[in-house]
């Protein structure tokens, strides 16, 4: 206990801080195997090697290769600095954020490459909260290591000799599916907050507990998230929410107490039945599809998050009199307005989150020339999947779903027939209010609304 308690005041760490020689683990301790590693990495470290310099692929590939998952994307260590390592290869690029990398690309193939960075931050410029701004000094692989996040991201694996060489006993943690931050939890949380954003979104999408001391500290300084760039917090958001474990990601976030000013009202969303449906249903279709290997589009799930808070304002402005439409474009600014602040939308994004919210109440305007109008829009599919949301989660009558559903399917007679069906419902223009008549007869499912609409509810 007082030996720990030393070393954590000397700064010394957890007993993973500061190890000068690996643990090295041969093929039939580690079990990778060649073919699950990406070719074009190989090709990278192989191509370094060759130059005399030392390469590895690290971080997330060795964690998720060691798991049996399949890496989202290979980084590549070395001990080459990025000139160097453009030197190597045909077409390379440096490029300089916060840490200046390299990107090797072979077709749409990229492979990061690092240089090992150096591990002194005392020195590194650093903001009044202690978060470090710029920290670019090149280092040995032992700094490296020990620079990285948790001790699961600081393995290095050399295709060539087929050995895992690690400093902080990342082996173990990932036998014991745990995630411990290198170093001291505090400290290593003030230079960067982000990775407390980090620890939830792994601990979610790869069932890991947090150890205690990583865990601990994150209540109290989950509020240091709040002088981090907003657009950093955004990339991280969008990795939180696209990593096919959102749901499970945002209720780590609540747990950890990190919810309050990454989402604004998030809180408030998910507290009103509705809107608790509505986001839930929408993470749980965007998880399936992450894991389906299908594209998810970051303006479609803003879109959702956000559409609770667009729906109270469109509500209010057409209170006030605006006309549906106008009004929608309003309460749209608005929520985009209040959200860019924290959150730094990105405009590509902002304008499918527009996009897909303007088309809503086009949906429900089922006479004339509108459908067909619409399904000429680019972002239909999108706004159909939107659309269908709503119904399933009871904002909406889900026959409105099931029509459209059945006229983008349909030919041209079909679709006259279709249009022809629902005379009273689709009377829809801006300056009537819909007419619910006294007996929703037709078959169609309560308000509380069991559906047969093809989204998959998560909440029963
Ligand atoms: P995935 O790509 O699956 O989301 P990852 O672990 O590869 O997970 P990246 O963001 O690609 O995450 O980062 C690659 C590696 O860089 C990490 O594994 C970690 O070693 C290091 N790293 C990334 N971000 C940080 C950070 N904020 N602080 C310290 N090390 C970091
Ligand atoms: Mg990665």
């Amino acid at each position: 206990m007082i030996r720990q308690l030393i070393r954590r005041i000397l700064g010394a760490g957890s007993e993973s801080a500061g190890k000068v020689k690996p643990k090295v683990y041969e093929k039939s301790a580690h079990g990778i195997a060649l073919n699950d590693v990406s070719p074009n990495a190989m090709r990278v470290t192989q191509t370094l090697q060759d130059a005399g310099f030392k390469a590895f692929i690290v971080g997330g590939a060795v964690r998720d290769l060691l798991l049996g998952f399949r890496p989202k994307d290979f980084d590549v260590a070395t001990n080459a600095t990025p000139e160097e390592v453009k030197r190597l290869f045909r077409r390379a690029f440096i490029i300089g954020r916060r840490f200046q990398i390299v990107h090797v690309m072979f077709g749409q193939d990229l492979i990061e490459v690092t240089t090992f960075r150096g591990a002194s931050t005392d020195e590194a410029p650093k903001d009044a909260h202690g978060r470090v701004l710029r920290d670019n000094t090149f280092g040995e692989q032992h700094e490296d290591a020990e620079r990285r996040d948790f001790t699961v991201n600081a393995m290095y694996y050399d295709p060539a000799r087929e050995q895992v060489l690690d400093y902080h006993g990342g082996m173990k943690d990932i036998r014991s599916k745990t995630l411990r931050i290198i170093g001291v939890p505090e400290a290593r949380y003030r230079e960067d907050p982000v990775r407390m954003l980090r620890v939830v979104r792994f601990a979610a999408k790869l069932g890991f507990a947090i150890a205690a001391p990583t865990r601990s500290p994150i209540k109290v300084m989950a509020p240091l998230i709040n002088n981090v760039p907003a657009a950093r917090v955004f990339d991280e958001m969008l990795k939180l929410l696209m990593s096919g474990h959102a749901m499970a990601c945002l209720h780590q976030l609540r747990k950890q107490g990190l919810h309050h000013g990454l989402l604004p009202l998030l809180d408030v969303v998910l507290e009103q039945p509705l809107g608790e449906r509505f986001v839930a249903l929408a993470l749980s279709n965007t998880d399936e599809r992450v894991r389906e290997g299908k594209p998810v589009s970051p303006g479609f799930l803003f879109a959702s998050l956000l559409w609770h808070q667009v729906l109270e304002r469109w509500n209010a402005y057409k209170a006030a009199g605006e006309a549906p439409i106008p009004a929608l474009h309003l309460a749209a600014d608005d929520v985009l307005d209040g959200q860019t602040e924290q959150l730094a939308i990105q405009r590509r994004i902002a304008t499918d989150m527009r996009d897909i919210w303007a088309m809503q109440p086009r949906f429900e305007r089922r006479i004339g020339k509108s459908p067909y109008k619409l399904l000429e829009h680019p972002r239909l599919r999108a706004g159909y999947d939107f659309l269908l949301l709503r119904c399933a989660s009871g904002e909406l009558d889900p026959e409105i779903g099931v029509w459209w559903t059945e006229f983008m399917a349909a030919d041209g007679p079909e679709r006259e027939a279709l249009l022809s069906r629902k005379p009273a419902e689709t009377d829809q223009t801006p300056n009537k209010r819909r007419r619910r008549r006294g007996g929703r007869g037709r078959g169609k499912a309560d308000s509380e609304g069991s559906t047969e609409l093809p989204v998959k509810g998560v909440l029963e």
